[in-house]
């Protein structure tokens, strides 16, 4: 253990040791100088995103994620579309800015639906709206861009194209990475990220991870911890380590410091306080979970998301309290990307 440590960040082999996390003094001294920068950037408001997760339904079999196919211990839903209007004026009148419509690959949501969706939001709600939905063609892109959309996140979720292939059976990291072009081309702001702890995955694959960021300049990054899901193929494997997930949320703020970084459900859900280690270590965002009472709890992605028993409007007010007890302020701002104005 070292008793004063020096931030490089083209230095290999501090990288290394930062993704190791295994010295107290350089995960604290990564993290505050993280926390620093964010604070030159963006102070201490917190950005604030309401996220109503509107389907769990996926034709996917992403072998981590409790939606996956397969998976028949999860009661399925669908919001339909009017539903999904309402909730984001409830988002609308709580005070958000921005609505993220999240939801598994849901194939009963075509093209012209989620363009009426999209439309009638920005319409009905002047809402800046981000969508959470998946992999499609470029065309589809381009007409929700043109529908209003302002935002789109896809997670390449491991840049290891062997990890990849074989975490999502019958398909590619190539296809993901086209993905993401076709989001930046399309104008949107990008965000991406990735989950720490896959079963399989080393130091040398985080390290590219963060690469890739840098090289896509994404505008919003999410990572957390791959948490087990009992109810997937990697039922039983060990989950992501929280020390790894933070010196990474630290080492992302420097590397991209205008992007919008949240601290993630995944992270709260390992830790209670996990939301306020992000945010100390250099996030700048909060997805309150917006989701209808009746079908929030069948979002379920990974065990122990915290609050589901909890009404979402509740949540806003609870959310408020946890940012001003750990020093930060709570903001209806926009929040859009910083990170083109960077030098
Ligand atoms: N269908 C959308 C949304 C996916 S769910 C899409 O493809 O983008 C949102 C994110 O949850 C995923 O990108 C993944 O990174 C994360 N996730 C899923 N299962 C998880 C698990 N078991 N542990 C941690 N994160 C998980």
């Amino acid at each position: 253990m070292t008793t004063t440590a020096t931030i490089n960040l083209t230095d290999r082999a501090f990288l290394l040791a930062a993704v190791r996390a295994q010295d107290p003094t350089l995960n604290q001294t990564l993290r505050q100088a993280a926390r620093a920068r964010c604070d030159e950037i963006f102070g201490r408001e917190v950005y604030l995103r309401g996220l109503i997760e509107f389907s769990n339904i996926c034709r996917r079999n992403c072998a981590y994620c409790g939606l996956y196919t397969g998976n028949s211990n999860i009661e399925r839903y669908r919001m339909t579309p009017e539903a999904i209007v309402e909730r984001a004026g409830v988002v609308r009148d709580l005070g958000f800015a921005t609505v993220v419509l999240q939801s598994g690959e849901d194939p009963w949501f075509t093209l012209p639906i989620l363009c009426d969706i999209v439309r009638r939001i920005k319409a009905e709600t002047g809402l800046v709206v981000t969508l959470s939905i998946g992999e499609m063609p470029f065309g589809d892109y381009k007409a929700l861009r043109e529908a209003g959309a302002d935002r789109y996140l896809l997670r390449h979720e491991t840049s290891n194209p062997e990890l990849y292939a074989k975490l999502h059976p019958g398909h590619t990291l190539a296809t993901r990475l086209d993905c993401l072009k076709s989001i930046r081309d399309c104008g949107y702001e990008l965000g991406t990220g990735f989950m720490v702890g896959l079963p399989g995955q080393t130091d040398e694959d985080l390290l590219a991870d963060l690469d890739l960021l840098v090289k896509l300049q994404a505008d919003m990054v999410g990572i957390g911890p791959f948490i087990a899901n009992p109810d997937t193929p990697l039922a039983g494997s060990a989950d992501g380590n929280i020390e790894v997930v933070l010196n990474l949320v630290a080492l992302i703020r420097l590397l991209l410091p205008g992007a919008n970084i949240p601290a993630t459900t995944a992270l709260d859900s390992l830790r209670s306080d996990g939301r306020e280690l992000g945010l100390n270590a250099g996030a700048n965002v909060v997805m309150p979970i917006m989701t209808p009472p009746d079908v929030k709890t069948q979002y379920r992605l990974y065990p122990n998301k915290r609050c589901l028993d909890h009404d979402p409007t509740v949540c806003s007010g609870c959310t408020r309290r946890r940012l001003e007890a750990g020093g930060y302020t709570h903001s209806f701002n926009p929040g859009w990307s910083k990170q083109r104005q960077m030098p």
